[in-house]
């Protein structure tokens, strides 16, 4: 192995790091990896560990596992002096602080949920980013129903608890709720007959459309399926605070409820926040095609929290992917002093869940709706999945929850 190897810093463990960390060329490069997080998340399916359609453990993949002759860090980047090329450091556990120098530093740090500075949201509302954010709300679902069964109980407080809104209808929003109306339904409706007439979903969106960035035909689809299925669907509609039971409208209305998951958008975090240059819509750090940070010489950024100097492509897992192994094969052929090209963005198409086995597939040439898209959503999803364990498990719950229906455990 070389022993001059450049020291190539990356930041995070998300779609973007993690795919260039799977194809970047270790004998060129000595690979440090720095993230809170010990493992990759395909967070498409997050949304059905909330109700335990999948269990937590079958979406993650360890970064250790994933490369040998990797170095990581569990720790979080406080800061970054670009001019001296340190990143400073403050571990996961401890909070104790280190810097550790870098001659390439690849910042892919994603972006934090953006709570538009709504009163209460971040001490009530329930965000969907991270496993442990999954794991919470699952526990506050059942918690609602074990707590609205007690003996001689109140019936406006047994509504309250039972009454489950989301916030934002955009994909994640609109699964989280076809994921909810799923559970109770299909498991909590066996165990919680008696419940079951106080049971509401509402999804609250302030735009007049839910799932806007699909197809018009296929969001109206999506719109008539959740008011069938029993789901209501607010559009038009602004949160102005949430409470720790309820809900506040800018109309004033207050909406009592005993769970509220906030979905609407993100916004840079701290450390993007903290670099010093000229930055694009939402902070995002604007780079070039090969994902050099404009006004850096050996700063990349990929994923979410970047955005390309002349194309706004949006923050999705596609994207991100595709940016991480592009940086890769750029990186790979610059150690070889290899001629490298542009970064050419590749449009897979969308997809999303809507409950009761069916789904939405804005493709190129298609677009899909109902049972048929529903299959393609889990055969392309678990094609998509990292590791051929990810893709046995994920198969493995997929049928044990068809078999025996979702685990109701709290614990
Ligand atoms: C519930 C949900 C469902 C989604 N569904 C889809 C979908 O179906 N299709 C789709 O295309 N996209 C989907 N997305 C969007 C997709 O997940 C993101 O676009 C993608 O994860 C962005 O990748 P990234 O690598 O930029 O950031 P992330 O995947 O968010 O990773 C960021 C990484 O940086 C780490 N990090 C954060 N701060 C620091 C720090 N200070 N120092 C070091 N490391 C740090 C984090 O721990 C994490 O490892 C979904 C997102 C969510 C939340």
């Amino acid at each position: 192995m070389n022993a001059i190897r450049p020291r190539l810093l990356i930041l995070g463990t998300g779609f973007a790091s993690f795919s260039l960390v799977k194809a970047i060329d270790v004998d060129s490069y000595e690979v440090i990896i720095v993230s809170p997080r010990n493992h990759f998340l395909f967070t498409p399916l997050l949304p059905s560990t909330t109700v335990g359609t999948i269990e937590f453990r079958s979406i993650i993949e360890p970064i250790r596992t994933a490369r040998r002759n990797i170095r990581f860090h569990q720790a979080r980047c406080v800061r970054l002096d670009l001019e001296n090329n340190i990143a400073h450091c403050e571990g996961f556990f401890r909070n104790t602080p280190f810097q550790l120098e870098y001659d390439l530093l690849v910042i892919g740090v994603g972006m934090v949920s953006n709570t538009f500075g709504v009163p209460g949201v971040d001490q009530h509302a329930f965000f969907m980013k991270e496993l442990a954010d999954a794991r919470a709300i699952r526990q506050r679902i059942i918690e609602c129903f074990e707590r609205a069964s007690k003996p001689k109980r109140d019936l406006d407080e047994v509504r309250m608890l039972l009454h489950f809104v989301v916030v934002g209808g955009g994909p994640t929003g609109v699964e989280f709720a076809a994921e909810m109306h799923d559970f109770a339904r299909q498991d909590l409706s066996r165990w919680f007959p008696d419940l079951m007439p106080y049971v509401k979903i509402t999804l609250l969106e302030a735009r007049n459309d839910i799932l806007s960035a699909f197809d018009v035909k296929l969001s109206k689809y999506a719109l008539r399926h959740f008011r069938r299925g029993g789901v209501h669907v607010r559009t038009g509609c602004q949160v102005a605070e949430v409470q720790e039971n309820a809900v506040v409208l800018n109309t004033g209305e207050n909406t009592p409820c005993g769970l509220v998951v906030w979905s609407t958008g993100i916004a840079a975090n701290d450390l993007v926040r903290s670099i010093d240059v000229p930055k694009g819509p939402l902070q995002r750090l604007v780079t070039d095609r090969d994902f050099l940070v404009v006004g850096t010489r050996n700063v990349y950024a990929i994923g979410d929290c970047s955005i390309l100097a002349d194309q706004d492509l949006p923050a999705t897992a596609q994207v991100a992917q595709q940016q991480g192994k592009h940086l890769a094969k750029h990186l790979n052929r610059k150690a070889r002093r290899m001629p490298t090209k542009p970064f050419r963005y590749r449009h897979m198409g969308m997809l999303a869940y809507i409950g009761e086995y069916r789904a939405l597939a804005d493709l190129k040439n298609v677009k899909g709706r109902g049972f048929t898209a529903w299959l393609f959503w889990r055969s392309a999803y678990v094609t998509k999945l990292i590791s051929m364990r990810n893709k046995i498990l994920v198969a493995q719950n997929w049928l044990t929850t068809f078999i025996f229906g979702r685990d109701i455990s709290r614990f």
